[in-house]
Formats: structure tokens, sequence, C-alpha cells
């Protein structure tokens, strides 16, 4: 399994996640299986929350986007391939929040890791829940849903 997108489109998630460093940017990829057809950029709005989180570790896709994503999807037949969001200092790897966060089954969470500033390092994964043999979700003593994160090449076309 594979996330595929142009050059165009990676070099646009790296400027983005550049210009809103230290933050963290977010934002939907749109398209059909694992072909993304377009980057939907979102607005980090960790810190307008309710209960605000720091933007320089969370993120949190603007009410915005998920409607535009929502009529892209009904007008072009399109669905979310992916969910993505930078990490400004640490790895492309999904923190404890992203696992913990990961409400999403279907689409690859794909980070883009800026901790080596001259060498952007992308990365997709898929976060599902785990399941008994029944399938029922499994979950560790505090009762939290114990996820599986699969790493899933990012194919640039
Ligand atoms: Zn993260």
């Amino acid at each position: 399994m594979a996330v595929r997108l142009t050059r165009t489109q990676l070099k646009q998630m790296v400027s983005q996640a550049r210009a809103e460093a230290p933050n963290e940017c977010c934002g939907l990829l749109l398209g059909s299986g694992d072909i993304v057809a377009e980057v939907l950029p979102a607005r980090n709005t960790a810190a307008d929350l309710p209960e605000p989180r720091d933007p320089r570790r969370h993120y949190y896709l603007d009410d915005q986007v998920q409607l535009k994503a929502m009529r892209l999807e009904q007008e072009r037949g399109w669905q979310i391939v992916g969910i993505y969001h930078s990490h400004p200092a640490t790895e492309a790897r999904p923190s404890a929040t992203d696992r913990a966060l990961a409400f999403w089954q279907s689409p690859r969470y794909v980070i883009i890791s800026l901790a080596d500033a001259s060498r952007p390092d992308v990365r997709a994964f898929r976060i599902t829940d785990r399941s008994n043999g029944d399938g029922t979700p499994v979950s560790d003593s505090s009762g939290n849903p114990v996820k599986d994160v699969t790493e899933e090449d990012v194919v640039v076309t």
C-alpha cells in the first residue's frame, strides 16, 4: 500500500509546514484510492478550541476545510486519501497523541518532519484500532483503544 502524489503536491505540503513552523500545519489529501488529486491546506485551530492546545504540538483541522472536502467528495467523487500534519522539530512518526486521536480508520496519516531542516521527511501511516477475534476493539488497562500503526510508502510521481 502506498500514497501517490506529485512532486508539486509534496512541495506544497513542505512549504506550508515551513511557513507555519514552529506551529504544526495540517490539511487533507483528496483523491481516489492511493492517488492524491488535490492538497487542501487547513488552518490549525488547536489554539482556538474550547480547551486550547499548543499548536506547536497539536493540530486541529478548521471546519472550512472539512466542508470543502465534503463538497469535493460529492462533486468529483473523491475521498479523503490522507490527513497530513507537520512535526516541526520531531521525527515523522505518529506521536502518542497522534495515535490516541486517530479516529479515522481508512485514510493515511501523513507526517512531514522538519527535524532536519534541509531534508524534510514525509511518511505515511495507517493507524487502526486493534480488534479481538470477535471484532470488538482491544483496550488497554485504562480503557483506551490499542492502536496498530502500519507504515505505507510515499510514492512521488
Ligand atoms: Zn503529530
